[in-house]
């Protein structure tokens, strides 16, 4: 078969907080080097340690609008009033040279991404069950209960969210996780319309006319 450039996914990975999205996707990461993640864009002030360009990208107020107004960003969304947003050109140019791209999101802006970007791969990660996150969220100790009341609506919202991505994994066990996003990136690039898009059919199936 002729050498053919496929095109990298662009996948969005949220869940509820508390669920280890973190380390599934940080262990997912360490296992490919073709994926990479996309650097956020904010305008919210560095904290301690913070980096420019490798924690956030750290932008004025005016300039994030700017950016809006040129529709630069895939998603944008607003977080205890500063405003965050998924750079497109970035995640452009990756994909373009075949890496995928992940972006570790909140429900709102993975929903705003997959309207965006319909050939966005969703997968949302559940915890074993509710119930034990709950009582996790409950027992901590550490909050008020007004905290309490805004984490437990908090999370019933973020589990509403659910029915909008292709793709639902639990995270049970880490090593079953990492497997079963594995496992979703293999079937997505085995997709006969991103086959088709990217010219490998082509490339192995000869036309009649000879193209
Ligand atoms: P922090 O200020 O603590 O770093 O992040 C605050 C919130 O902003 C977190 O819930 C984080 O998930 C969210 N966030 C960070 N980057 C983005 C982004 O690019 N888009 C959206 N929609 N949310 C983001």
């Amino acid at each position: 078969m002729a050498e053919v450039k496929r095109q990298g996914l662009l996948v969005l990975i949220s869940g509820p907080s508390g669920v280890g999205k973190g380390t599934v996707v940080a262990s997912f990461m360490a296992g490919r080097s073709d994926c990479v993640t996309s650097v956020s864009a904010t305008t919210r002030a560095p904290r301690a340690g913070e980096i420019d360009g490798q924690s956030y990208y750290f932008i004025s107020r005016e300039t994030f609008q700017e950016w809006v107004s040129q529709d630069r960003f895939l998603e944008w969304d607003e977080h205890f009033g500063n405003c965050y947003g998924t750079p497109r050109q970035f995640v452009e140019e990756q994909r373009a040279a075949g890496k995928h791209v992940i972006l570790e999101i909140d429900v709102v802006g993975a929903h705003r991404g997959m309207e965006k970007d319909p050939d966005a791969v969703g997968i949302f990660v559940l915890p074993p069950s509710v119930d034990v996150l709950k009582e996790r969220l409950v027992t901590r100790g550490t909050e008020s209960e007004e905290q309490i009341r805004d984490r437990l609506e908090r999370l019933d919202r973020e589990l509403s969210f659910i029915d909008g991505y292709k793709y639902a994994i639990i995270n049970d066990s880490l090593d079953d996780a990492v497997a079963q996003i594995n496992d979703i990136f293999s079937a997505e690039m085995s997709a006969t319309v991103r086959l088709r898009r990217d010219g490998v059919i082509a490339a192995i199936i000869a036309q009649p006319d000879g193209t």
